[in-house]
C-alpha cells in the first residue's frame, strides 16, 4: 500500500475500505458522480429494453406473448424512468446501491418469460443473459458487493428457468460454467475499479490532511514570529515600546520628518515621588500604576506619535511632524489628563502627577541620546521647581 496509515486500509476481497466511517465518507465523495453516471446509465438501459421489443414484434406478431412481453418491458422502464426521475432529488440512492440492485433483480425477472415465450432463441437468451450480468457489472455505479448480488441472482434464476423447461443435468451445468464467465469477468474487473477508485480516495485526502497540517503550522508559526517580535520591541511591564525600538523608531521619524520639513519633537516624564506611592502600597501597586500612566498616555496622544518606556517610571514621548510650540501644549494637555484621571489602587483614587520636558530635535542631533542630553537637563529644572510641569528647553 502507497499510504502511511492503516485508516485507509482496503479489504483485497470486496474492494471497501476496512474503516467503515473511511467507506461512507469515501461513497459520499463518489455520490454526485455516481448519481450523473447512473442516470445515464439507467437511460440507456431503458432505451434498449424498448427498442429490443421491436424484435418480439418482429417474432411473434400482435399476439398474446407479445403482449406478456411488451408488459414486462413495460413495468421495468417505467421503474426505471421512475428511478431516473428520483436520482438528482435523492442522490443518496446512487452511493448505497441498494435500489439499483433491486432493479437488477426485478429486472432480470421481467427478462425470464422470453425464456419460454421464446423457445426459438432459448439458447441466444442464456448469452443475452451473460452479456447483461458483464454490462450491468462493468458500466451501472454500484458496490461490488451489491454487484455480486444481483449477478448471483441472475445465474440462480436462468439455471432454475432452464431446469424447469425439463433440460438436463448436463445443460444446466454447462449453462452454470458459461455464466460464470461474465460473472468472474465482471467482479474481477470491478474490483479492480473500485481498488483503484478508494487508493486515489484515500491520496486526495491524504493529501489534503498533509496541506491542513502545513497550513496550521505557518499561522502557528506567524503567530510565534509576531509574539517574539513584540516581546524584543517592547517593555514587558506597559506594552510600550523598549529603548531599542523607540531609538529605532526616532532615527526613522527622524529622517522621514527631514525629508518632509516638518518638525519633530521629544519630550520625558518622570513620575512624581514616585517612590513614596511605592512604599506606602506595595511594588504592585507602583506596577498598576505605570501600566495606568501608559494606557492614558497610549490613549491620548496622536496614533503617530511614540511612548516608550526610558526605565523605572520615566517615559519617553516622540512627536514627529509637530514644531516646538505645538509639542509644548501637546505635552501639557498630557500632563492636565494624568493630573486629571487618578488611578485606583486599593479601591481609592490617587492622582498621580509628573514632571515634563519637551525640546525640539535640532540639526546636528543625529541620536535620540543627543537631544535627551538637554531635555533630561529640563527635567532637573522641573522638578527643583515644584513637579508638575512642563518645561520647554
Ligand atoms: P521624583 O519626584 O523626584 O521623581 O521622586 P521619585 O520618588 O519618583 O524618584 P526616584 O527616582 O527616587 O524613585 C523612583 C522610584 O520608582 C524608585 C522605584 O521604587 C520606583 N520604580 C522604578 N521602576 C519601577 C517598576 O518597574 N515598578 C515599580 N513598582 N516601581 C518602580
Ligand atoms: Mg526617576
Ligand atoms: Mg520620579
Amino acid at each position: 500500500m502507497p499510504f502511511s496509515s492503516e485508516r485507509y486500509r482496503i479489504s483485497s476481497l470486496w474492494a471497501e475500505f476496512a474503516d467503515p466511517a473511511v467507506e461512507k465518507a469515501f461513497l459520499t465523495h463518489m455520490q454526485p458522480m455516481w448519481a450523473r453516471n447512473l442516470r445515464v446509465a439507467v437511460f440507456v438501459w431503458a432505451g434498449l429494453l424498448l427498442a429490443f421489443g421491436l424484435l418480439d414484434l418482429q417474432a411473434l406478431g400482435w399476439s398474446r406473448d407479445f403482449f406478456i412481453l411488451a408488459a414486462c418491458r413495460i413495468v421495468q422502464s417505467a421503474l426505471l424512468f421512475g428511478f431516473a426521475w428520483v436520482l438528482p432529488r435523492r442522490p443518496h440512492l446512487a452511493a448505497s446501491g441498494y435500489a439499483v440492485t433491486a432493479l437488477e433483480i426485478i429486472g432480470f425477472f421481467l427478462f425470464m418469460p422470453i425464456y419460454f415465450l421464446r423457445p426459438d432463441i432459448a439458447t441466444l437468451t442464456i448469452v443475452v443473459l451473460g452479456v447483461m450480468v458483464l454490462t450491468m457489472m462493468l458500466f451501472v455505479p454500484n458496490r461490488l458487493k451489491l454487484n455480486m448480488v444481483a449477478a448471483t441472482v441472475a445465474v440462480i434464476l436462468a439455471l432454475t428457468c432452464i431446469a424447469l423447461k425439463g433440460r438436463g443435468a448436463e445443460i444446466v451445468i454447462g449453462a452454470a460454467i458459461f455464466l460464470s464467465l461474465p460473472v468472474a469477468t465482471g467482479f474481477f474487473g470491478t474490483q479492480q475499479l473500485a481498488k483503484v477508485q478508494r487508493q486515489q480516495f484515500a491520496m486526495f485526502n491524504e493529501a489534503r490532511a498533509a496541506n491542513r497540517e502545513l497550513r496550521k503550522e505557518m499561522e502557528r508559526r506567524k503567530l510565534l514570529e509576531e509574539e517574539l517580535k513584540r516581546q524584543a520591541t517592547t517593555d514587558p511591564l506597559t506594552g510600550l515600546f523598549n529603548r531599542r525600538q523607540y531609538e529605532m523608531l526616532f532615527r526613522r521619524e527622524r529622517e522621514r520628518c527631514r525629508r518632509q520639513g516638518t518638525g519633530i519633537c521629544v519630550a520625558m516624564a518622570d513620575l512624581d515621588h514616585f517612590k513614596a506611592l511605592n512604599d506606602e502600597f506595595g511594588h504592585d501597586a507602583g506596577d498598576a500604576a505605570l501600566r495606568h500612566v501608559a494606557g492614558l498616555f497610549t490613549a491620548k496622544l496622536r496614533e503617530g506619535d511614540v511612548v516608550g518606556r526610558f526605565g523605572g517610571e520615566e517615559f519617553i514621548i516622540l512627536l514627529p511632524d509637530t514644531d516646538a510650540p505645538e509639542a509644548e501644549r501637546v505635552i501639557e494637555r498630557l500632563r492636565g489628563a494624568l493630573e486629571a484621571n487618578p488611578v485606583m489602587i486599593e479601591g481609592q483614587p490617587r492622582t498621580l502627577t509628573a514632571t515634563f520636558s519637551v525640546s525640539a530635535v535640532r540639526a546636528g542631533e543625529r541620536d535620540i541620546v543627543d537631544t535627551l542630553r538637554r531635555v533630561d537637563a529640563g527635567l532637573y529644572q522641573g522638578k527643583h521647581a515644584g513637579r508638575n510641569q512642563v518645561i520647554a528647553v
